[in-house]
């Protein structure tokens, strides 16, 4: 929620009920027309409200508060706490403006009461506050408070005077968001009158049973509660209600690319002799996990439904293996395999931890990125192109309008939520009904998936391979680098090898010039005491050549210590690998701290994980502490930042602005999805709809 901001010269009255209705004729009609039509907006304007998604009158009238304000009473002086929202009233014992410059100035005010309790306020680059307010005169003021060198100061409170006051207490004030030149009270105001003129208006899709069920009110009355609330919880219902458009939206949009790009796939023959055989191919036994899911895609795959499935499961869990699999199978059909990762580093991890056991079975491999030089590149394309290779791995660049297949039958994407929906179906057109594997290590709750991912069926690998030695997780005090330097001296004689993780700071410090966190430390690492074990330095602005020479070294054991940004996140997959340090670990969300855990503990040695970050943070490292299981860990992220922020949220298309609480609104992803399955008529309104 934003702080208040300053008092406009013409402060807008958060009750539109105070207003008589006679000046808002009501409209039979939903708003309709360009933001322009709305008075001292032009198309500068326009633009600034862009930023909240908000291109039409009708997008206005759609924009949720942020939240609601309830208004208090006025505390004694005496009893005020710093907060974000305080009201204060006494009568103004000291006022004084300073200019300072031609733009900027500063007006100070001092309130008493009738208690002889005293409150400063200040007020920055608003001059007219001192016309308002008068010397002697009783005031009121509201806003957020801080605990400053003199005192709890007021800072930049709106102002309540005799003539015209403050909103009584008790009253509802919904708060908008602000954007560049365009106050939120002056958001307010549009919003409500809209909702005044139109909101009865506004046709209601949903069907009153449904309403009924999840206790919504129609939309008509939802947008009046939201713009004007009678009560907090009729405001919390509205919202609901407004929350659930851009579920439907998804979710009919999900519908309509399932249906009109489905095709047909051709059926793979795998019979249980050969199932057999494949999963024999592997150099372990498979666990339950993955032999109950090698069956699924087995079925799958010899469908002529293409496949659309998501294998969800932790680092390490083993999902590469069961995409290995698929892509055999895929092979003993002749039909041909692209095997796709974000990054290049995983795109050649993949592609060099396979090679071998592909070879031994006769299947043509190759690796096209963008780093591939373009003879090599040309070479293998008209191998592709005339079906000679049987599997071809990359990153991006299989992208390319120049990338050919004789036959595609399967896709398969790990780390599936690093590339969009529209990238993903460019691959899949070029197989014609290819099948779709999507993989992924950040799990995310089940129905959760199923709903967002739309037509995707859900595969999820719960437990690891065996043999896996523990990994203990532990916060670590700035102070005790030295101490916990000591202990990775202690490893690194054993021949373990540590990874030293600096996230990048930020872009500004980049562009800056500044070296990165991680160069920082790798040159405190040549001087101190790690440095006779080798250190290496990885980041994303390397050269990708010269990261992967550097990232061979740390993987053939020449070096011990090998220090990085978050670029080793995915995929890095060395098993003496015993000990992650992680810096600044207050700045990465819960599953990405998980992810980069997971390069750790990959070996039957005990492993461990330490996490370097603000005070602050140490509360939310506990989680960490606790469990390996990421499961539990995706679900807190998701309700500590919220559905806007988790991974793979976005591709689906959503405008997710105003979702709120994802716990609190869960229901709704569900019943959006039931809603658009059941009535085709929703299904084609939401999916045609604008946004
Ligand atoms: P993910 O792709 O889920 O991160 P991988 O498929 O890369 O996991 O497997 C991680 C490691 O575990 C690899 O070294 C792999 O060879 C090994 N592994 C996978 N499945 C088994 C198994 N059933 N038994 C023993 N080791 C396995
Ligand atoms: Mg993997």
């Amino acid at each position: 929620m934003t702080a208040r901001h300053l008092p406009q010269s013409d402060p807008v009255s958060p009750s539109a009920r105070q207003r008589s209705p006679q000046s808002h004729p009501r409209s039979r009609q939903e708003p309709i027309g360009p933001l322009t039509d709305l008075p001292g907006v032009g198309p500068a304007r326009a633009r600034a409200l862009e930023q909240l998604g908000v291109r039409s009158l009708r997008d206005l009238l759609f924009l949720v508060p942020l939240g609601v304000r309830i208004w208090g009473e006025p505390r004694p002086l005496g009893q005020l706490v710093a907060g974000p929202f305080v009201r204060a009233a006494g009568r103004v014992v000291g006022l004084r403006l300073q200019r300072r410059g031609r733009r900027r100035s500063h007006v100070r005010a001092l309130l008493e009461d009738e208690a002889g309790d005293r409150v400063q306020a200040v007020w920055f680059n608003q001059p007219w506050v001192a016309e308002k307010l008068v010397r002697g005169a009783w005031a009121e003021l509201a806003g957020p408070a801080r605990e400053g060198k003199e005192g709890l100061q007021l800072q930049g409170p709106r102002i309540g005077t005799e003539e015209e006051p403050l909103p009584e207490p008790g009253t509802l004030q919904p708060l908008y968001p602000s954007v560049e030149g365009i106050h939120a009270d002056r958001i307010g105001a549009w919003c409500r009158e809209l909702a005044e003129r139109h909101a009865s208006a506004v046709v209601e899709p949903l069907g009153d049973p449904l309403l009924a069920r999840l206790d919504l009110p129609a939309l008509p009355r939802a947008l009046a509660e939201l713009h004007a609330p009678s009560s907090p919880a009729a405001f919390e219902a509205a919202r609901r209600r407004l929350a659930l458009e851009p579920l439907l939206t998804v979710q009919a949009r999900l519908r309509a690319r399932g249906r009109a790009g489905a095709g047909r796939a051709r059926a793979a023959r795998i019979d249980r002799a050969l199932h057999e055989e494949l999963c024999g191919r592997f150099p372990f036994r498979f666990t339950g996990g993955q032999r109950a899911i090698a069956g699924e895609l087995r079925r799958d795959l010899c469908r002529r439904v293409p496949m659309r499935r998501l294998l969800q499961g932790d680092v390490g869990s083993g999902k590469t293996v069961l995409a290995l699999y698929a892509a055999m199978a895929i092979v003993e059909s002749d039909g041909q395999v692209a095997i796709m990762a974000p990054t290049e580093l995983l795109a050649q991890q993949h592609f060099y931890g396979a090679r071998e056991l592909l070879g031994s079975v006769g299947i043509e491999a190759a690796l096209i990125t963008a780093a591939t030089p373009a003879a090599e590149r040309r070479f293998q394309l008209e191998r592709l192109a005339r079906g000679e290779l049987n599997i071809v791995f990359g990153t991006h660049a299989l992208f390319s309008r120049d990338v050919r297949f004789a036959r595609l039958d399967l896709a398969i994407i790990d780390e599936q939520h690093r590339f969009g929906v529209a990238q993903r179906e460019k691959l899949l057109a070029k197989g014609g009904g290819a099948h779709l594997l999507l993989m992924t290590a950040t799990p995310i709750p089940r129905t959760l998936a199923q709903t967002l991912y739309g037509g995707l069926e859900v595969s999820t690998l719960r437990e690891s391979p065996p043999g896996r030695g523990s990994v203990r997780t532990r916060y670590v005090e700035r102070g005790a680098i030295k101490k916990m330097s000591r202990f990775l001296a202690e490893r690194l004689a054993q021949g373990e090898q540590v990874y030293w993780v600096c996230p990048r700071i930020g872009e500004r410090e980049a562009a800056a010039g500044a070296p990165a966190a991680a160069e920082r430390r790798y040159a405190q690492a040549l001087e101190s005491s790690l440095a006779p074990f080798g250190v290496e330095l990885v980041h994303g602005r390397l050269p990708s050549e010269e990261r992967s020479a550097r990232l061979d070294r740390f993987r053939r054991g020449e070096v011990g210590l090998l220090i990085a940004t978050t670029v080793i996140e995915v995929g890095v997959d060395v098993p003496d690998a015993t000990v992650i340090v992680i810096e600044n670990a207050e700045r990465l969300g819960l599953a990405q701290l998980h992810q980069l855990r997971g390069r750790v503990g990959r070996g039957p040695r005990n492993a461990y994980c330490f996490l370097i970050g603000a005070h602050s943070a140490r509360k939310r490292f506990e989680l960490l502490e606790r469990t390996r299981d990421g499961f539990e860990i995706a679900e807190r992220d998701l309700a500590l930042r919220g559905m806007g922020d988790l991974a793979g949220i976005r591709q689906a298309g959503a405008n997710l602005e105003g979702l709120g609480d994802p716990a609190r609104d869960l229901d709704l992803v569900a019943a959006a999805r039931e809603a658009v399955r059941a009535d085709p008529r929703l299904a084609t309104l939401y999916a045609d709809r604008a946004g």
